[in-house]
C-alpha cells in the first residue's frame, strides 16, 4: 500500500465512524495513524502495527499504538504482548513491555480508536472542530507521552494536506452544495388535537410550530430550501391536524431529501419528572436516517444539556423513508410537556430556537453544507437555564428493542455485565444517567437507546 492508499483507507473509516462519536475533525486522526504506524508499515522494531500472530498466523492490526485497557474497546480481537520504547515528557526514552490491542482489519482498528477515546477521560476531544486544538486536547488527555507529539502529528497532517478530508463544505460555496436539496419541516399534530398539551393547557402544536419556524430560518440562512408540512405561518393556533398520509404526500411531492418532524414528549397526564430529549427514526424503512439522527441527538445534547434519551427506532409513518422518498427522516422529541421545568422552557422562543438551530446544524452536516451560526445566538443563556432544572426522574416502563441487551453494574460500557435481557421484555426504569437506565429489580443498568418507552 502506498502512503496515499493508506491515507484513503484510514480516512474512509474515520469518516464512517466519527459522527457516532461526536468527532468533528478526522484530519488529526488520519495523521495519528500515519505517524503511529509509519503509514501502515509499522515503524517500531517489532513491527507491532501489522504483524502475524506467531501462534494463529493471523494478521493483527493496531494503527494507533493503542495499549490494551480492559473494557474500553469491544471491536478488538484480543491483544498481544510486545516490547518497545516510549518517550517520556522530558524527552528521554524508556523501554516498555506491554499489551497492545489486536484488530482484525483496518476498519476495526479505526473503530477501536473511536471506542478507546469514547470515555470521560477524553471528553475534551469531542465536538472540537479545529484540527490543531484536537491534537492539543488529545495529548492533554494522556493519549501520548512524547513531548513533541502534537508538533509531529501536526507536521504529518500538513505534509499530507489531510484537512481535505474534513468537512468538504467549508471550502465549497453554499449555492453549489445545496442545489436541489429540499428539507421538509413538519410540525406535529394540530392546534386542537385532543390530549396533546401540557397539564396547564399549552398545546404541543404551538411548540412544534415555533421549533419548525426557527428551523426554517436557520436552514434558509445556510442556503437550504425547505418545505412547511402541517403549518403555514407563524400562527399555530389556526392549524388543523393534518393526517399523516397527507404529510407523507407533501414530503414526497416536494422531492425532499431530508425531513424532520417536531414533537414534544409526554409521560402520563399530570406533572412528573420524566424528562429529556430524544430522536426517533423508522424501525422498518430508515434508509440513512440513523446517521442524521445521531448527529441531531449529539448536537441537541451538547446544546441544552438536557437528559440524553438517545436515538430510538419506532414504527413511524412520518419517518418512513420508503413511502416519502427521503434519504433521512427523523422525529425529534424536544422534551417532556409533562415536566414542569421543560414545559416552561418550551413556551419560550429561545428554547425552541436553540432546539431548531441544533437540528439545522445536524442537517447541514448531513447534507454537506456549512452551517452558519445565527448572529444572535442564545445558546449560552439557554444552557444555563436547562442545567438548573432538576434531574430526578419518575419510574417508567421500557420494552427491550434489540435481540439481546447487556445489563451492566453501572451506567456505562466500562462496567461489568451482570446479565442479559431479551427483545420484547418490559422493565421498570427508576433512574437515568448518561443515556442509561437503572432497572427497578436492582439487576443493573441498560442502554436506553435500545429500548422503547411503553
Ligand atoms: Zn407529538
Amino acid at each position: 500500500m502506498t502512503h496515499e492508499e493508506f491515507i484513503e483507507e484510514i480516512a474512509k473509516y474515520a469518516k464512517k465512524y466519527a459522527p457516532q462519536f461526536n468527532i468533528k475533525v478526522i484530519s488529526p486522526i488520519i495523521a495519528q495513524a500515519c505517524l503511529e504506524s509509519g503509514y501502515g508499515t509499522g515503524i517500531y522494531p517489532d513491527n507491532r502495527n501489522k504483524v502475524r500472530n506467531p501462534i494463529t498466523g493471523e494478521w493483527r492490526h493496531n494503527y494507533f499504538g493503542m495499549k490494551y485497557r480492559p473494557n474500553r474497546v469491544t471491536c478488538n480481537k484480543g491483544y498481544f504482548n510486545s516490547s518497545g520504547s516510549e518517550q517520556k515528557a522530558d524527552g528521554s526514552y524508556v523501554p516498555i513491555e506491554t499489551d497492545w490491542y489486536s484488530f482484525d482489519n483496518i476498519e476495526m482498528g479505526v473503530l477501536g480508536y473511536f471506542q478507546f477515546t469514547n470515555c470521560s477521560i477524553y471528553s475534551s476531544i469531542h465536538g472540537v472542530t479545529d484540527p490543531y486544538q484536537y491534537l492539543v486536547n488529545i495529548k492533554a488527555c494522556g493519549y501520548a507521552s512524547s513531548k513533541d507529539y502534537v508538533k509531529n502529528v501536526w507536521n504529518t497532517l500538513q505534509d499530507n494536506n489531510l484537512t481535505r478530508f474534513d468537512s468538504v463544505a467549508t471550502t465549497t460555496p453554499v449555492t453549489q452544495k445545496t442545489e436541489g436539496i429540499v428539507v421538509a419541516i413538519d410540525a406535529g399534530h394540530g392546534s386542537n388535537t385532543a390530549g396533546k398539551r401540557t397539564p396547564d393547557g399549552y398545546r404541543e402544536h404551538w411548540i412544534n410550530v415555533a421549533c419548525a419556524a426557527f428551523c426554517e430560518t436557520a436552514l434558509k440562512r445556510c442556503g437550504v430550501s425547505t418545505v412547511r408540512v402541517a403549518w403555514d405561518d407563524g400562527n399555530a393556533k389556526d392549524d388543523e391536524d393534518t393526517p399523516l398520509a397527507t404529510r407523507q404526500k407533501i414530503i414526497k411531492a416536494n422531492k425532499c431529501r431530508v425531513s424532520v418532524s417536531y414533537h414534544a414528549n409526554a409521560y402520563g397526564n399530570g406533572w412528573n419528572d420524566a424528562q429529556g430529549v430524544e430522536t426517533l427514526i423508522s424501525n422498518s424503512h430508515p434508509a440513512d436516517s440513523l446517521t442524521l439522527a445521531k448527529l441531531a441527538q449529539a448536537y441537541l445534547i451538547q446544546g441544552t444539556k438536557q437528559r440524553n434519551r438517545g436515538v430510538k427506532t419506532q414504527s413511524l409513518a412520518i419517518c418512513n423513508c420508503q413511502t416519502m422518498g427521503t434519504k433521512a427522516s427523523i422525529l425529534v422529541e424536544i422534551g417532556f410537556m409533562t415536566n414542569k421545568a421543560e414545559a416552561d422552557l418550551m413556551k419560550t422562543d429561545k428554547f425552541c430556537k436553540e432546539q431548531a438551530e441544533e437540528v439545522a446544524h445536524a442537517i447541514c452536516d448531513y447534507i454537506g453544507v456549512k452551517y452558519i451560526q445565527p448572529t444572535d445566538s442564545v445558546i449560552n443563556e439557554i444552557v444555563q437555564e436547562v442545567k438548573n432544572t432538576p434531574k430526578q426522574t419518575g419510574s417508567y416502563l421500557v420494552k427491550i428493542n434489540t435481540k439481546t441487551l447487556k445489563v451492566r453494574a453501572g451506567a456505562g460500557t466500562q462496567y461489568p455485565i451482570t446479565t442479559n435481557v431479551k427483545m420484547g421484555q418490559v422493565y421498570t426504569i427508576v433512574e437515568e444517567k448518561d443515556g442509561w437506565g437503572k432497572l427497578k429489580s436492582g439487576a443493573g443498568w441498560i442502554k436506553l437507546s435500545y429500548t422503547i418507552k411503553v
